[in-house]
């Protein structure tokens, strides 16, 4: 049995922000009992509640046999890989997986929320999952999002 789960990727410092993104999503296809589903578009997003220069962002389904929390521990281990450091809150990044939903699951441990707690109110994540989950456009409810800095680049590809 799996679930369907969407993780947000989003990369804002390195040389080749769109590569990063294509490397981890291998890694996520690469993930025990993890198949990628879906891949939305890349997008160059203005920095929201972070720092430093644009991001690129995209959006991954994965149908997977992990529960949450495994899950979770997996995109960590694919930061770190990417050489993320967390040296301050809102530091801009190498590379930051977050995991948007999983199934219909509602938590709130000091570990891992969901749904992610700012899913309404980005645009860097709901242009993307609505490219793949047009479905989910009842997550959209705030308005905030619409009014953010953030244009397609091109297909993300594996
Ligand atoms: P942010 O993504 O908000 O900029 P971080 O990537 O540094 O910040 O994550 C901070 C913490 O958020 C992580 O240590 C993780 O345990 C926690 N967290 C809670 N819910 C989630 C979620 N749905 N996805 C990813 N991380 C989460
Ligand atoms: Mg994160």
């Amino acid at each position: 049995m799996t679930s369907r789960a969407y993780v947000g990727l989003g990369a804002n410092l390195g040389a080749d922000l769109g590569a990063t993104l294509t490397q981890a999503a291998l890694h996520l296809a690469a993930l025990p009992g993890t198949q990628v589903s879906a891949l939305s578009s890349l997008w160059r997003s203005a920095p929201v509640d972070a720092e430093g220069p644009d991001f690129v962002n995209a959006v991954v389904a994965l149908d997977t046999g992990l529960a949450p929390l495994p899950l979770l521990d997996a995109l960590q281990a694919i930061e770190l890989a990417h050489g993320r450091e967390r040296p301050y809150r809102h530091a801009p990044r190498t590379l930051d997986l977050d995991l948007l939903l999983y199934d219909d699951a509602v938590l709130d441990t000091p570990r891992l929320t969901l749904p992610h707690p700012r899913l309404g109110e980005r645009a860097f994540v709901l242009r993307p999952l609505l490219e793949i989950a047009p479905g989910l456009i009842g997550l959209a409810s705030g308005a905030a999002w619409q009014t953010q800095r953030i244009e397609r680049l091109g297909p993300l590809s594996l």
